[in-house]
């Protein structure tokens, strides 16, 4: 069974210490809440007089009480969310990846001080303070989860899928990420070993996917392109251009 990672610099920290309101990123639109963990049938049972899921409900309530207690303002929850579901996404996250591609500098620092090189390039905020950039190699496949809920890297992926925050991918990207590797489709070189991350509040990773073959006249925004919001989560790679178009 595979062990998982923590940096160095989280050892002070050994805790998946989590010091934020825990439905900080499960606010969704619409659609997100009518299919949020629609397969998963827990101990808690499903709540079939409703199309929202439990969670979608009691973010809901409490929404409502904040706002009518005066805690919050419609407008700014609104402009947050707005902010994370359409001003900043996975292609922030991408445009780093096609920096580390071609400039080693770059790559070295994100590799050392990831929260300096992404900020350097613009990338700042909420839930992005303490990030880790990990790389996959033709030995190593990178992985990231969060196994008490959702950490995400929100300035550099935006805000996280469903099934990131699923009890299944939680738990079986765990137990078995190689099993969770084959259901995204993912197939690795024999031999390759298998890193999982497990995400907390102080630290939040970035998987830097290897750049594939055929890309060398490639320009920074072409490459970014190629580069998938779930190859920086690790349950993707990235393909060759003829291939991703196909
Ligand atoms: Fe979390």
């Amino acid at each position: 069974m595979p062990s998982i990672e923590r940096p160095d610099s989280d050892s002070t920290r050994s805790e998946h210490q989590h010091d934020h309101p825990h439905d900080h990123d499960h606010r969704h639109g619409p659609d997100q809440e009518r299919h949020d963990h629609p397969h998963v049938h827990g101990a808690g049972g499903h709540d079939h007089g409703s199309e929202l899921s439990e969670t979608a409900l009691r973010v809901r309530a409490l929404e409502s009480l904040l706002l009518e207690k005066g805690y919050v303002e419609e407008a700014a929850l609104d402009e947050l969310v707005q902010t994370y579901e359409t001003r900043i996404g996975p292609r922030n996250g991408a445009l780093v990846v096609a920096r580390s591609w071609i400039d080693p500098a770059f790559r070295r620092w994100l590799l050392q001080d990831a929260s300096a090189a992404i900020h350097s390039l613009g990338y700042t905020g909420r839930q992005g303070e303490h990030m880790v950039a990990v790389e996959n190699t033709p030995a190593e496949h990178n992985m990231v989860v969060c196994t008490l809920c959702s950490c995400y890297p929100w300035p550099v992926l935006g805000l996280p899928p469903t099934w990131y925050k699923s009890p299944a991918y939680r738990s079986r990207a765990v137990m078995d990420p190689h099993g969770v590797l084959a259901d995204f489709g993912v197939k690795l070189a024999s031999g390759t070993r298998v890193r999982v991350w497990d995400s907390t509040a102080e630290v939040r990773y970035l998987v830097i996917p290897m750049r594939p073959e055929g890309t060398e006249g490639c320009s920074p925004e072409q490459l970014a392109a190629l580069v998938s919001r779930d190859s920086m989560i690790g349950t993707a790679v990235v393909k060759a251009p003829m291939a991703a178009a196909q």
